[in-house]
């Protein structure tokens, strides 16, 4: 059996990701509330009790609001880094010692049938994270809540099935909008969240247009729109001689709702 793919909701009010092999099912990150995350999984076709593990990325509210309450309720292990245990301990709540899972930044490490390597990633959160999920040859990317992109995560990510990337900010309808200086300068920040036509950049870069699935994911509601995400990533790969929908298949993930569920391999 291939690996299945599901953005269950994408963006600051909660973010949350489910990963199927023969032997995982796991989340990347709950942010929104256990109930909610629990419907979510009832609309793909599945019990929240067959969840075997948690990853967080890093300890923002949109990424960890259901994580205590889904350990809890259904006795799940969670894998964070020491830095974002610290940080996120207050928030999530009380969990099982043996549900404490440490795992090492830029360190390979095995869950079940899959090899996961959590990369660094600059944003302002204590130690955050982007993953590396590795299932027999096929390699999927989480990369999202990163101002940029250095060569050394583009080399991380290179070669993925399906990259699933932030695009967070048309930055002209940021510097134009309503929010307030202080926020638009840490969005607009290198330890911020990607752009659209960052992502597209670096999509790019790492693309060979072998049928890639690309996600745009963590779009922001009041600084971008779906089209105007999907259509400057299109065009910046599509200077590179890459055609969407030809050599690669691009896709949006959703806030509140989940995506259609991709398999690979
Ligand atoms: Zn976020
Ligand atoms: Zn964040």
């Amino acid at each position: 059996m291939g690996l299945k793919f599901c953005s269950l909701s994408s963006g600051s009010n909660g973010n949350c990701l489910y990963i199927e092999t023969d032997r995982m099912r796991i989340l990347i990150d709950g942010g929104l509330s256990g109930k909610r995350i629990e419907k979510l999984l009832s609309h793909i076709g599945i019990c929240p009790t067959s969840i075997n593990s948690i990853l967080v990325t890093h300890e923002h509210i949109d990424h960890v609001r259901g994580v205590g309450v889904l350990s809890r309720k259904h006795d799940i292990p969670i894998y964070a880094n020491e830095k974002t245990w610290i940080s996120m301990k207050n928030i999530i709540g009380e969990i099982k010692e043996k549900n404490i899972k440490l795992i090492e930044t830029n360190k390979y490490f095995q869950l079940g049938d899959i090899d996961i390597l959590p990369f660094s990633t600059f944003h302002d959160a204590a130690d955050p994270l982007g993953f590396c999920i590795n299932y027999k040859k096929i390699k999927t990317s989480i990369t999202t809540d990163t101002g940029w992109v250095n060569d050394n995560m583009k080399e991380i990510i290179k070669g993925s099935s399906l990259y699933f990337i932030e695009a967070n900010h048309d930055v002209k309808m940021l510097k134009e909008g309503r929010y307030p200086w202080h926020l638009k300068k840490r969005i607009l920040s290198t330890r911020g969240h990607l752009s659209n036509i960052d992502s597209g950049r670096v999509l790019s870069e790492v693309l060979t247009g072998d049928g890639e699935i690309v996600i745009l994911a963590h779009l922001s509601e009041e600084n971008n729109k779906p089209s105007i995400a999907y259509e400057t990533v299109k065009e910046s790969i599509e200077e590179h001689g890459i055609k969407v929908n030809r050599d690669l298949d691009l896709n949006l993930a959703h806030r509140g709702r989940p995506t259609k569920i991709f398999t690979l391999g």
